[in-house]
């Protein structure tokens, strides 16, 4: 048989399987339905290691369950809208969404989004992904925005949206606002500042803040209400160092030991301030627009028009002039920052659209309880998640590409009209000036459907959710929320969470650290698909794993040696006719060998259940080069060599390596599909009756495991076992492991005359010895003895 060459055959059998329909989903099929939920990967971006790794995983459960007997239903989607595909068109046509006209603008992102799905679509392909492509979806299609728009209307009507001016999270960068499963805390070195503020007598006041900019939008200070020093201030009123009055009000979330004790409470630095604006009922100094520059309510003239880093010079260098600052001490401190840009996020007043999630914060934890999460800490992430939230999900977005907002609101009564149909009249004061809402959704709000936008085919809840753990708090929260509101029900049974493929230490590979020089069109083709996907099973499910270059020789090494092997069994079963299987015709070796492969099968099943494809793995490997190649073939090579062509002893071992053989390559197959159909395919389609059109429509092996097989199992490991005594002593006394030896003489307490002898043929070929003695002893051993 010629050389196996992944380069063109791997190729090869990826077109096969496209033009025989091999993954074709069947809405009729009348087997049970396993649905899969793919993540729609976001249009940001040239495709990663890091969604290699994580998509490899869902690709592996997908063959496994269809071999397990599921009508598999596996999609794919692209999620191509909102600010992470703008922000590509915008780097690769070097142009900016804000100056252009919008309808150009999107113009040009649907035709770069088009481009990229091709390229991540060949990418899929290039891996054996075994997707049904007819299922293709894309949520910037008019079939998806209908969807979205649709259920928007009913939430809002349903009083689960609504639409407010008021504090929201905001990216001045991107110019949107953004929801909090957008922030991410980022180290950032920072000053912290003593402000001189001074009570109604004079005395001085300080306040350390680490955002002395914010000063102008002061409307109270805060103390700790036990914190003795400040005792007399409570109750009254200071001067911030801009001489304007503000209260000294009390809350115990104040720390004693941080800064002087003394804090302000300015529209808006953080969440804090919010919360007590709320509390107190104070009142608002919005000092910053959405460019993220101060507005002309800053009451320090100088920092009207500039950034908010500019603004924070000025008034530091006209504090210092008026030596109304003190000492500055430098320090490091996380700040909330956006995950798209980087940029550190603030809080500004603008009108937005927000799903009531804080609401249902209760009901959200029990719905997670109901999913089946893998591993099952993931759960705890979910519901922690849900416990710490502290807004409302932000809906909207001030951004171009993506699926527009039904809204509309009255020029002349404000009323808000929620509908798609443009020719409304406003149903308060029945006037025709109805101004469309300019914002556009985010796009959670559209990939959080996919349950639905799959419900075309299958109903829900799905079987399973793949996704990685990052977007926990995003993907799979978005899609429960929504799922609550519009089914009260899970959406999906199961839930297995992957980790991420690490460079280095702690270094995820992901669009923003880009994974360097690895690109994953390259790899594949350095090392075969294959390879690369054997390579990304190795690490447990949501375990972060490094990108191993010695798992890839392990998949490569796998490779070559199934091919090798199916050379030496296809020769040897070279003129055998196989029959049904009956256990009873083979020898106790061959019959082992044939049902500890069931065995090993039935043990990775309970695995795959579980989502756990790297113990199925391993148990795999374990099995075939452990056992099969170096005990089994080596120990049958003389009976299917040199026995004629009839004699019962070389059909049992043929009839072994023939349904054994195969067993082995359907338990390989989801993790390695090229090279498993090309043997397969070389030999098996003619012998097996009603052999399927691939080897990935057989079925997963099973057999109940004859009720004496646990004697077997015993007596075999026991002569596995004096095997490698007798290699390892053959190595010692420097005897090649092919010479001839006159006696083996064997030393087991429990191993008797019988037994061995059922053996007998096998042991002496592979010792290459004239002779066995067996001798009771407590100790297992061998010894050699020439002469
Ligand atoms: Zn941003
Ligand atoms: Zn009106």
């Amino acid at each position: 048989m010629a050389k196996y060459d992944p380069k063109t055959r791997e190729k090869y059998w990826q077109d096969y399987w496209l033009k025989e329909g091999i993954y074709k989903f069947d809405p009729n099929s009348k087997k049970p339905l396993y649905s899969i939920d793919t993540p729609p990967p976001t249009v940001s971006g040239k495709l990663h290691l890091g969604h290699v790794f994580s998509y490899t995983q869902a690709e592996v459960f997908a063959r496994y369950r269809r071999l397990a007997g599921f009508n598999v239903y596996y999609p794919f989607g692209m999620d191509d809208n909102g600010l992470p595909t703008e922000r590509l068109v915008e780097q690769e046509l070097k142009i900016k969404g804000s100056d252009l006209p919008r309808d150009e603008f999107v113009a040009k992102c649907n035709q770069l989004v088009g481009n990229y799905h091709q390229i991540y679509r060949d990418l899929w392909q290039s891996l054996g992904f075994s997707v049904d492509w007819s299922l293709l979806y894309s949520t910037i299609s008019p079939e998806v925005q209908k969807l979205t728009q649709t259920n928007f209307i009913k939430m809002y009507q349903a009083g689960y949206i609504y639409r407010q001016n008021s504090p929201a999270l905001w990216c001045s960068v991107c110019q949107t606002a953004v929801a909090q499963a957008e922030v991410e805390d980022k180290s950032f070195d920072s000053i912290f500042y003593d402000l001189f503020f001074r009570d109604l007598k004079g005395n001085q006041i300080v306040v350390a803040t680490t955002r002395p900019e914010l000063l102008p939008a002061c409307v109270a200070v805060f103390v700790n209400p036990a914190d003795s020093r400040y005792l007399s201030l409570i109750g009254t009123k200071i001067f911030t160092p801009l001489n304007i009055e503000v209260p000294v009000l009390t809350d115990s979330g104040v720390k004693i030991d941080k800064g002087s004790g003394v804090v302000m409470c300015c529209t808006y630095g953080d969440e804090t301030d919010l919360a007590w604006i709320k509390q107190y009922s104070l009142p608002e100094l919005i000092i910053i627009d959405s460019q993220g520059r101060f507005n002309d309510s800053c009451s320090l003239e100088s920092m009207r028009g500039h950034t908010i880093t500019e603004g924070r010079q000025i008034i530091v260098d006209y504090l210092k002039s008026k030596k109304l600052i003190g000492k500055d001490l430098p320090l490091v401190h996380d700040v909330g920052v956006h995950e798209r840009c980087g940029h550190p996020i603030e809080i500004i007043n603008t009108p937005q659209w927000f799903v009531r999630v804080l609401d249902i914060k209760d009901e959200l934890i029990s719905l997670g309880k109901k999913v089946n999460w893998f591993p099952a800490y993931m759960g705890d992430r979910f519901t922690t998640w849900v416990e710490n939230l502290k807004w409302d999900w932000c809906i909207s977005r001030d951004r171009f590409y993506g699926i527009t907002i039904p809204a509309f609101f009255c020029a002349d009564c404000r009323e808000i009209i929620v509908s798609t149909d443009p020719r409304h009249t406003c149903p308060k004061c029945k006037s025709i000036n109805l101004v469309a809402e300019k914002l556009i959704f985010d796009t959670w709000f559209t990939s959080g459907n996919t349950p639905e936008i799959n419900g075309k085919y299958v109903p829900a809840p799905m079987s399973l959710r793949p996704q990685a753990h990052d977007i926990i708090r995003t993907w799979a929260f978005y899609t429960m929320v929504l799922s609550y509101y519009k089914t009260n029900n899970i959406p999906w049974t199961d839930a297995a969470i992957s980790g991420h493929i690490l460079l280095r230490q702690g270094e995820k590979i992901s669009k923003r650290t880009g994974g360097g020089e690895l690109r994953p069109e390259d790899e594949i083709t350095k090392h075969s698909a294959d390879a690369i996907r054997f390579a990304m099973c190795a690490a447990a499910l949501g375990q972060d794993a490094y990108y191993d270059a010695k798992e890839l020789e392990n998949g490569k090494k796998l490779v070559i040696k199934l091919f090798n092997a199916s050379n030496f069994c296809f020769k040897n079963l070279s003129g055998h006719r196989p029959k049904a299987l009956d256990l009873n015709t083979l020898l106790p070796l061959d019959c082992w060998l044939l049902v500890k492969s069931y065995d090993v099968s039935s043990k990775m099943q309970k695995y795959f259940e579980s989502y756990d494809y790297a113990h199925a793995r391993n148990l795999l490997t374990e099995f075939f080069w452990g056992v099969f190649c170096d005990y089994y073939l080596e120990i049958i090579k003389k009976r299917v060599y040199d026995l004629p062509v009839d004699n019962p002893d070389k059909i049992s071992a043929q009839t072994a390596l023939f349904y054994g053989f195969n067993n082995m390559l359907i338990m390989a197959s989801p993790f390695i599909p090229h090279i498993t159909e090309e043997i397969f395919q070389s030999f098996y389609p003619d012998k097996i009756p009603n052999a399927p059109k691939s080897i990935h429509l057989s079925s997963w092996p099973k057999m109940d495991l004859p009720s004496d097989f646990s004697t077997l199992d015993i007596q075999v490991k026991s002569i596995l076992e004096i095997v490698a005594l007798l290699r390892a002593q053959k190595a010692k006394l420097g005897i090649n492991i092919g010479a001839e030896i006159d006696t083996l003489s064997i030393f087991h307490p429990t191993l008797t005359a019988t037994a061995l002898a059922s053996f007998e043929f096998d042991l002496l070929a592979v010792s290459r010895a004239k002779k066995l003695t067996l001798t009771k002893s407590d100790e297992i051993k061998v010894e050699i003895i020439n002469g």
